[in-house]
């Protein structure tokens, strides 16, 4: 069967082409908001600027046109309202228009499940870590359960809020990353309990400290960014140990980060487990992570009724019970 996906959760609105499983086109464009942060509004008026476009390049890099489509699925949230649902009104739309069924993603739930299939690591602890959460999760039953989460806001957040705080042109945790480069350790608040995380005192001190002329931002954006990976580390450390689970993957998008995998992958190591990251084009958010998963979830519940296509902004990925009953 080959399915359409829409992303439209945040800053991005993409658009992937499935085939049983293997992706045949994967557009994304980003909305770049410079040193403003995410606003709702700006956000959605990118996406339906986009769309059209966004959806004929899908279309077109896959060789296929929308007769060819089985099954339209969308990323139903957690999200942004407004951009959000600019993705929903786009999918629905096209369900009718041209009379396919539909069903609606959760966010993460297409993240761990397009990087266990290009992971090929069956049933592992996942770590999710993305601009909105950061959750330690573990399937039970076909349904993903949180073992252990942020308890304020999420990893991604963080950096991004700080960039903001230190006026990089590009607010967001990539330019973070380049400017932490041969950074010097500066001691910051690490705050873990048991399996959760606290990243506001970090984010607190953090602002503070960037206004004394002694301390080189490079220095904290280094200190920020190894403390909270730390905090993170050890969080998955503990359930890969309380699980026993023999493999652990890292989704979302900044598992990108790359001193986060090599940390990661130093910590499974020793542990004696497998460690697992996708490429990251489906660590970015992305249509095909959304085709990829609506396609399993078609195929188990079957398509949803129209009017249960709403967008749902705290959608948790421990709720999919309540929206899926087998
Ligand atoms: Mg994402």
């Amino acid at each position: 069967m080959i399915t359409l996906g829409i992303e439209s959760t945040a800053h991005t609105l993409s658009i992937g082409i499935v085939k049983d499983g293997n992706v045949l086109s994967n557009i994304i464009d980003m909305y770049y908001a410079g040193n403003e942060g995410l606003i709702p509004r700006k956000l959605a008026d990118h996406h339906s600027e986009v769309f059209a476009k966004v959806l004929s390049q899908a279309l077109s890099s896959a060789l296929l046109n929308m007769k060819k489509i089985d099954l339209i699925s969308f990323s139903q949230g957690p999200g942004i309202g407004a951009p959000l649902s600019v993705g929903v009104a786009g999918a629905k739309y096209l369900a009718i228009r041209y009379k396919k069924p539909i069903i609606g993603v959760n966010h993460p739930y297409a993240h761990v499940k397009i990087s266990e299939h290009s992971t090929k690591l069956n049933n592992p602890l996942v770590l999710y870590v993305s601009g909105g959460n950061t959750q330690i999760l573990v399937e039970r039953n076909g349904h993903y359960i949180v073992l252990g989460e942020t308890l304020d806001i999420g990893i991604g957040n963080l950096f991004d809020s700080f960039a903001r705080a230190i006026k990089l042109k590009h607010a967001h945790g990539s330019a973070l990353e380049a400017l932490a480069k041969g950074g010097k350790y500066v001691e910051l608040p690490y705050t873990v309990k048991g399996l959760n995380l606290v990243f506001s005192g970090l984010l607190t001190k953090s602002e503070q400290l960037s206004v004394r002329t002694d301390i080189p931002h490079k220095d904290l954006a280094y200190s920020l960014m190894e403390t909270a990976f730390s905090m993170t580390c050890e969080v998955a450390e503990r359930a890969l140990f309380l699980t026993n689970k023999k493999s652990l993957i890292v989704c979302g998008g900044v598992a990108q980060n790359k001193r986060l995998q090599q940390m990661l992958r130093l910590m499974c190591k020793e542990a004696g487990v497998n460690f697992g990251v996708a490429p990251d084009e489906f660590n970015r958010d992305n249509g095909a992570m959304i085709a990829y998963a609506g396609e399993l979830l078609y195929k188990k519940y079957g398509g949803m009724v129209i009017e249960d296509c709403d967008p749902m902004t705290n959608y948790r990925i421990d709720q999919m019970n309540f929206v899926f009953r087998s």
